[in-house]
């Protein structure tokens, strides 16, 4: 018989694999799965019944990443950690919205938003999944789908919390009826996306996913840690009375801000402090501590910020083209007018904040101790070797 979602619960969850990402959920033919909070975490729980299919555990990327396999299918090569810092990509370039607003309300350059504006617009994608403040608990934010320019601009523009996106997956393709989706996630999220349309399972799905974006991600944190900022540093310490959070709120990298309920507007911390000094040594998700892939090695298009002072605005992102989609997509775009983007030195990637330092360094460091322990460790497929970047790291 094929495994269920017991055999997901044992293997992955159990053993504290589970990155939360939320495709078992999205994906389940008997809808008998969701995601719960778990003392404030993502996690899928089984809330129906389970008639064992196998796809849960199939498509799922907690346990098992094959990232070779996954290299291998996009790139028709093989890749690793020792030798490509970066994964495989066809450019690296930087840039940014050509809208102002979007540019200057986005995360970094904007460079994602333009892409899914100019897809969505051109009819590349009919949808996107997205990450957005949860209305009823705006504190907190959740899986969002935008069918257009209006909606995407609901969407986060940072959270530094894991949001379980692809449990949207079914209901868009399958009950929505969108043939042509993007998702935007973080490197885990990806992966369990690219599982899906390696093993073309469930097709219908696999076939709609268009486009992936991915983020590049230093971690994501433990919504307690950031509970625990609002009440210390802001004297919040009733959730309910909070009607929105900016992660990067004021001039970029911007600073965590929270909006209340009688109208004030409480400055928590700089995305500086709460990064490196508070969020990042004290409330890394215990899996983002196990997992190596900085850069979204496998999305087709990957985007992060840039600490290296290249342009008089520091809105600006830096963009891991990687696949001939989205080169396509990017060039596209480039040319709607959408976006902008210049050629940026590979070099500048790695060394910008301490992200890649603690994904590709400090956590290969990490997993050899854990593989020695026999503790639960995930496979990455490719042997877990860091490799040494000469020079200096430049913070924000
Ligand atoms: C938790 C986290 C850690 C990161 N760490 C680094 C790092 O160490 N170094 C680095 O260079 N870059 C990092 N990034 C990426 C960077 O902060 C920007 O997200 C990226 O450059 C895209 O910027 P943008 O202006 O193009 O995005 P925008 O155009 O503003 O669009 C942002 C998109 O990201 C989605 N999003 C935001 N937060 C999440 C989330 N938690 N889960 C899923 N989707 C989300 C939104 O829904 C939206 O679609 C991180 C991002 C996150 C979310």
């Amino acid at each position: 018989m094929p495994p269920g979602f017991e055999q997901l619960k044992k293997n992955v969850i159990q053993k504290g694999l589970c990155t939360g990402c939320g495709t078992c959920v999205g994906l389940c033919p008997q809808k008998a799965l969701e995601v719960v909070y778990m003392d404030g975490e993502p996690e899928p729980k089984l809330s129906g019944k389970c008639i064992p299919c196998g796809l849960c555990s199939e498509v799922c990327a907690g346990a098992s990443i094959p990232l070779a396999d996954m290299d291998q299918w996009l790139f028709g090569r093989k890749g690793g950690f020792k030798n490509h810092p970066l994964g495989i990509y066809r450019k690296c370039l930087r840039g940014y919205s050509t809208n102002s607003k979007i540019r200057a309300s986005s995360s970094s350059g904007g460079a994602t938003s333009a892409i899914l504006n100019y897809a969505l617009e051109k009819g590349v994608i009919e949808a996107a999944i997205v990450a957005s403040a949860d209305p009823q608990r705006p504190w907190r934010c959740v899986p969002f789908l935008a069918t257009s320019t209006e909606e995407l601009k609901k969407a986060s523009r940072f959270t530094a919390e894991m949001v379980g996106v692809n449990s949207l997956l079914r209901e868009t393709v399958v009950e929505k009826g969108f043939k042509k989706i993007a998702i935007v996630g973080m490197p885990c999220h990806i992966h369990s996306l690219r599982k899906i349309q390696m093993a073309k399972r469930p097709g219908e799905i696999a076939r709609a996913i268009k486009l992936t974006l991915g983020l590049f991600c230093a971690s994501t944190y433990y919504f307690e840690g950031i509970k625990h900022l609002l009440s210390e540093f802001a004297g919040i310490d009733q959730l309910q009375e909070v009607v929105s959070l900016d992660y990067k709120g004021g001039a970029w990298p911007g600073s965590l801000t929270a909006a209340t309920k009688d109208g004030k507007i409480h400055h928590v911390a700089t995305k500086h402090e709460y990064t490196w000094h508070f969020l990042g040594p004290g409330s890394k998700r215990d899996r983002c501590l196990m997992c190596p892939d900085f850069s979204a090695r496998v999305a087709d298009i990957a985007t992060g910020d840039i600490f290296q002072k290249v342009s008089s605005d520091p809105n600006i992102n830096a963009i891991l083209v990687r696949t001939k989609t989205g080169e396509e997509v990017v060039k596209q775009a480039v040319k709607a007018g959408f976006l902008s983007v210049e050629n940026h030195p590979p070099e500048f990637v790695p060394k910008s904040g301490l992200g890649w330092e603690s994904k590709e360094h400090a956590n290969i460091h990490r997993m050899k101790f854990r593989k020695r322990f026999g503790w639960p460790l995930p496979d990455y497929q490719y042997p877990v070797e860091m490799c040494h970047l000469p020079g200096k790291l430049v913070f924000p």
